[in-house]
């Protein structure tokens, strides 16, 4: 690639996730912490009425909305208000697989699980995405900075942030919807800076050697336990909440039953479990999302 000249940073997307929507307001008012030397830096709030009423969504889930379908729909007042705001979006920092499309977009969220700083990279083939990956886990440290990995045949949704050639995600957590935590608040702030000066080094021309980076790859969802009727009848068990990240095996504890009864993993291998608990999953059928470990291997990159 010749430069990453063109960069936005998305807050809102879910209209509660309250770290995202206030540093990219706080932005839109002084930019100054996000200027970097040959990069244009666009703060932007994606779904200002849902942020208005500090709900997800308005009509549907806007971080769903990006797909082709949606995109070249014919534009009329009876699309859900995602959907118009997509086409939008798609305008300004599009089209979605052009050339014309926005080099990067970080796209800001916070999750009610206990997932940390978690990067989120859409493609194990995009070095660019690796490369800064891999450049803001050895900034960070010794704090970590799990990747997760959602490419998936199944599991993988049209993101907001699907409109750049570079997507990422930033969800950090533990944080209560429509609530902000200052420990939430800085850590987001902080992988933003070193991804930003990352941008920066990469347009002034400096070589990044092949590199690896470990991932978690999106594995399988897994719904609560239900009864006949689609009611939940089980809470995620003690043992695994706020455990993200951390080995589940066959034969774990991984929900309590209201009648006290536990019910165990049964699957195949090791895997480790995020999005435990999310509260925006719960009307996804989702209690935890579950992957698997990987090493990426980068290339070395250098603007052409
Ligand atoms: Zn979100």
């Amino acid at each position: 690639m010749t430069n990453a000249r063109r960069v936005a940073i998305f807050g809102g997307t879910h209209g509660n996730e309250m770290s995202g929507i206030t540093l990219v307001n706080l932005w839109i008012k002084n930019g100054k912490e996000i200027q970097r030397k040959g990069v244009e830096t666009k703060p932007f709030i994606t779904n200002p009425r849902a942020v208005e009423k500090c709900t997800r969504y308005v009509d549907t889930d806007l971080n769903r909305a990006f797909t082709t379908e949606n995109l070249s729909a014919p534009s009329g007042d009876d699309l859900p208000y995602e959907v118009k705001r997509a086409q939008q979006i798609n305008e300004i920092f599009g089209p979605k697989g052009s050339p014309d499309a926005y080099d990067v977009i970080f796209d800001l969220h916070n999750t009610t699980s206990n997932m940390g700083c978690t990067l989120i990279l859409e493609s194990s083939k995009d070095h660019f995405n690796l490369q800064m990956m891999h450049y803001i886990k050895k900034a960070i440290a010794p704090d970590s900075c799990p990747v997760l990995l959602t490419e998936h045949p199944l599991l993988k949704y049209s993101t907001s942030r699907s409109v750049a050639k570079h997507p990422i995600g930033l969800e950090v957590g533990p944080q209560p919807q429509g609530v902000l935590r200052s420990n939430i608040f800085e850590s987001m702030r902080v992988v933003l800076k070193h991804a930003l000066d990352f941008i920066e080094l990469f347009n002034e021309g400096l070589e990044f050697p092949p590199c690896s980076v470990d991932v978690f790859r999106v594995w399988d969802k897994m719904d609560y336990p239900r009864d006949t009727n689609g009611n939940i009848i089980a809470m995620v068990h003690p043992n695994l909440q706020d455990c993200d990240w951390e080995p589940l095996n066959p034969g774990d504890p991984m929900f309590q039953m209201f009648d006290g009864t536990t019910v165990r993993y049964e699957g195949v291998g090791t895997v480790y479990p995020t999005f435990i608990n999310e509260a925006a999953y719960y009307e996804k059928q989702q209690a935890f999302v579950t992957t698997r470990r990987e090493t990426l291997v980068a290339g070395a990159i250098k603007k052409a």
